[in-house]
């Protein structure tokens, strides 16, 4: 059984669903549909579709809306070539009409008054930084850029400007649509793009309380790590978001290539550390989207996760529109097992762990007892996440098994490294959730008559600080 989970972006190539149904059967942990593409009613059927196979297989199989965010674009609508040294003009769609006559190229960026966030100096980076600019005037409502690369300006081209104080809110008109839509379709974890402040965590979080009931729980918010100025804050982000993701697509653009492994091992130790739940994305198989072996790097790439510890690894072109969907995952999933059977990644005392508070401390030592008497499995129960999370978070190789009675938590918990979690909506009393647990265990296979587990039952609501551990028991 495999501990790190994968996260799997739909497309084209993956949304009938048969083909959803065989992705979860390969591995598939949670689903990643992407607001960049797709209108909502292609969504909602791939939502239907996703929960229908999570109810065929009793798996969860959480839904992650990957939220577009304030990405600047390239606006016109004719394509610019530039020579390399070539001076460009570079304004914005509001400014255009306005721009003074002029020999020199001019580009538009689709964001209104962006380029007062420009300088002396900062890049303009089009396309994943396949062009570069650096500006080296400037004027009202417009700067010039000198390129350092030759090639074909296209418009609807993305646009980072990695050294500029970007001001945007963190929801455009279009990300609130979005985030309504998915909030009324119940999705389990929100992605919110080109983060850079936990305010714009708290402003995103606001928002969908503002769309909700009062009393309606809310997905987790995935912060994307993709700008200096979210490196910059992490400490202030990893306390504000649910989930971490580092998104070296863009990361990788903001800052130098060379530096994006090294910041992706920061980034997780600091997610463990602060008890957040980490995917690493982007590129992972990148060149399984068009032949059906990965290259030896990207076999490096996530066995190299792995060890670092991430809770999950993700998907996108390759399962979006790649030609070997089942592939991929099943080749992922070996990486991955391979990788967690070998010594490697059993480095959790390196790590700066939560141990510091006495509930930390309980759940540390029923990991130590599972390990000393070799027991199959630490049998959990979770009803808001936080005990799989802080249990998670030790990594314990003998894997866990967590029992909710809140369907939200269970698709949630699906996403944390190690555990397998059970789901028996409504049951309140704690006592039969273990034991019904212990039953449908023993019926999937993940127990044995035999086995040795840990047991431990967390903080029992309703009664004040009292904690159990209640230690081994044998499945019979
Ligand atoms: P994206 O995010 O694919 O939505 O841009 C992931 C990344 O930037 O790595
Ligand atoms: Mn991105």
């Amino acid at each position: 059984m495999k501990h790190t989970k994968i996260v799997a972006t739909v497309g084209p190539a993956t949304e009938a669903k048969e083909m959803l149904h065989a992705l979860v059967e390969a591995g598939v942990n949670v689903f990643r549909l992407n607001f960049s593409h797709n209108e909502h009613a292609w969504h909602r059927e791939v939502i239907n579709r996703i929960r229908e196979v999570s109810a065929e297989l009793d798996r969860p199989v959480g839904i992650l809306a990957d939220l577009q965010g304030p990405r600047i674009r390239m606006g016109g609508t004719e394509e610019v070539a530039v020579a390399l040294g070539q001076t460009v003009r570079v304004s914005d769609i509001a400014h255009a009409e306005f721009l003074p006559a002029s020999h020199m190229a001019t580009v538009l960026l689709d964001v209104s008054g962006i380029t007062d966030a420009l300088e002396l100096g900062h890049a303009i980076l089009i396309e994943d930084g396949t062009i570069r600019l650096r500006v080296s005037e400037k004027g009202e409502g417009w700067v010039i850029g000198i390129t350092e690369d030759a090639g074909l300006i296209k418009p609807r081209k993305g646009v980072n400007l990695p050294d500029s104080k970007i001001d945007l809110p963190i929801l455009s008109p279009k990300d609130k649509k979005d985030l309504k839509f998915v909030l009324e379709e119940g999705v389990d974890f929100v992605g919110l793009s080109f983060v850079g402040s936990a305010a714009d965590i708290e402003n995103a979080r606001e928002t969908m309380k503002h769309f909700l009931p009062a009393s309606a729980a809310l997905p987790d918010i995935v912060s994307k790590i993709e700008r200096k100025e979210a490196l910059k804050n992490l400490d202030e982000i990893l306390s504000a978001t649910d989930v971490i993701m580092v998104a070296r697509g863009d990361l990788g653009i903001e800052m130098p290539e060379s530096e994006v492994v090294i910041l992706q091992k920061e980034i997780i130790r600091r997610s463990l550390s602060a008890l957040r739940p980490v995917i690493v994305a982007t590129q992972m198989m990148k060149s399984m989207t068009d032949s059906p072996t990965p290259t030896r790097a990207e076999v490096s790439d996530v066995t190299n996760a792995v060890v670092d510890h991430a809770d999950a690894v993700m998907l996108s072109e390759e399962t979006a529109m790649g030609k070997f969907p089942i592939e991929v995952i099943s080749t992922m999933r070996e990486i991955i097992e391979k990788t967690e059977e070998s010594p490697f990644d059993d480095i959790y005392h390196s790590l700066d762990l939560n141990t510091k508070t006495e509930y930390a401390t309980l759940i540390r030592s029923a990991y130590e007892l599972a390990k000393s008497f070799e027991a199959r499995s630490i049998l959990l129960l979770s009803m808001s996440g936080f005990t799989a999370r802080l249990a998670s978070h030790f990594r314990p190789e003998m894997g866990m098994l967590v029992a909710t009675n809140n369907r939200r938590m269970w698709n949630k918990c699906g996403l944390l490294w190690g555990v397998t979690p059970y789901l028996f909506e409504g049951e309140k009393n704690l006592d039969c959730l273990m034991d019904k647990m212990i039953a449908a265990a023993k019926e999937r296979g993940d127990l044995a008559s035999g086995d040795k587990t840990v047991v431990f039952l967390g903080r029992i609501p309703g009664e004040h600080a009292v904690q159990r551990l209640v230690g081994i028991r044998e499945i019979r």
